[in-house]
């Protein structure tokens, strides 16, 4: 191939595959495919990462400005290579970007750039894989693990209106910091993490008026508490039957966070780890407790549509109709995998995989899934918890 292959190694440096014939592909070099390629490496399987970036972590270098990891750096931490001490305990967007390059050098991950895979297809004589990327590439590969991440394509919900609204609107995946919203009023739309900590930056960096609409009050954790942090009670509960840790966690929620019923985020009905199961992981705080009791964030009611005109309105779920300069809407995103692999009768209704980790499904033997679940302990931990399972149930395979 003729591209750059950023973050690779020689051939004449690497060690010899153990295992003869095609190279595992990776899709996706992100933390889940390095994490992959690095055990599969470490087994002494080829594995070739293909990135439609022009470099690793891709998802991270477009994360906003103030975006600090909420889970632990040790506990964040991919296979066979610590975070620096210096990034601190609670890891920064830049630290963790430069975490994911000194990982590929580090483990002198073979990895190809430029490279977007379209389509994954059974080899005719089905003992293989078959790659469809961009330039015209076919690749064939002994198995294939899909590591194109969880936060795939930036989603905006099917709002009524939305086509002749006139204001300005962007997804959360654009902002990056408060610089271009100092002095006017945004409403901020979605209350789980990223839309959090968008309407507390905006707050802090000097907006004049932060309105964030929310749909379900969310679960709200403190970060730490007396230095124990959330994500420990995540990994400790993580097996516990759902009712009890739903009871668990109210407990520990009342006695942590305050009630802002008055503040019009009142305590959830469905409890922590019910929510969780149904794809609603809980809020950390990193300020917007404090925002809301301040009144420096206000809570209102859901976006319903949105209405053209000069200037364009939005309304919202209790009648209310807003005016407002700028909405950022921190609707979540898609993960987008039915081109690659809907065919291969391996996604459930949602468009997520029936199978991750060390799994393969049925049908298509050989194809991997990491990154697909969003579990209380962290999402990081389980991607390199599935980086193991996935190149010990390929090493079988080949084996
Ligand atoms: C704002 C935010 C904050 C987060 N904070 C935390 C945290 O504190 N702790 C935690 O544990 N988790 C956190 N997560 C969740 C998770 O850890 C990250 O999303 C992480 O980056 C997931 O890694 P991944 O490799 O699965 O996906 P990604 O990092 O998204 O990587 C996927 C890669 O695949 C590439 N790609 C996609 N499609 C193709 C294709 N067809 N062909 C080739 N390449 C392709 C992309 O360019 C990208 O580089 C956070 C997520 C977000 C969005």
């Amino acid at each position: 191939m003729a591209d750059s292959h950023s973050a690779s190694t020689p051939a004449s440096a690497r060690p010899a595959p153990a295992f003869a014939g095609h190279p595992v592909y990776v899709i996706g070099a992100g933390p889940g495919g390095l994490a992959a390629a690095y055990a599969l490496r470490a087994r002494g399987i080829r594995a070739v990462v293909l990135e439609k970036a022009d470099r690793v972590g891709a998802s991270w270098r477009g994360h906003h400005d103030r975006l600090r990891l909420h889970t632990t750096r040790r506990l964040s931490a991919l296979p066979g290579l610590a975070i620096p001490r210096r990034s601190g305990r609670w890891v920064a967007r830049d630290d963790m970007v430069r975490y994911l390059e000194t990982y590929a050098e580090h483990h002198e991950l073979e990895i190809v750039t430029g490279v977007e895979v379209f389509r994954v297809d059974r080899t005719p004589d089905g003992t293989g894989w078959l790659l469809h990327a961009s330039g015209g590439r076919e690749l064939t590969g002994s198995a294939v693990v899909v590591a194109t991440g969880h936060h795939h394509t930036p989603r905006l919900p099917d709002w009524p209106g939305l086509d002749d609204y006139t204001g300005e609107l962007l997804h959360a995946a654009a902002y990056r910091n408060a610089v271009p919203y100092a002095g006017r009023d945004v409403l901020v739309v979605g209350a789980g993490n990223t839309g959090a900590e968008i309407a507390v930056d905006l707050a802090e960096g000097g907006a004049a008026r932060v309105r964030l609409a929310v749909r379900t009050a969310p679960h709200i954790l403190r970060r730490s508490t007396l230095g124990w942090a959330a994500q420990y009670s995540g990994v400790l509960v993580r097996r516990l039957p759902v009712g009890l840790v739903d009871r668990l966690a109210g407990l520990f929620a009342k006695a942590t966070v305050p009630d802002l019923t008055a503040h019009g985020l009142p305590r959830p009905d469905t409890g922590l780890c019910s929510r969780a199961r149904q794809g609603a992981i809980p809020v950390q705080d990193v300020g917007l407790i404090d925002a809301v009791r301040a009144g420096t964030v206000e809570i209102v009611a859901a976006v319903d549509s949105f209405e053209g005109g000069h200037p364009g309105k939005v309304v919202l779920a209790d009648g209310s109709r807003v005016e407002t300069d700028a909405v950022i809407a921190a609707t979540g995103y898609a993960r987008a995998l039915e081109e690659l692999v809907g065919h291969l009768d391996v996604l459930d209704g949602r468009g997520m995989p029936v199978v991750h980790g060390g799994h393969t499904p049925a049908q298509a033997p050989g194809l991997y899934f990491t990154g697909f679940t969003d579990p209380i302990s962290g999402m990081l931990r389980e991607l390199a918890l599935d980086a193991g399972k996935i190149a010990k149930a390929v090493a079988g395979r080949l084996r």
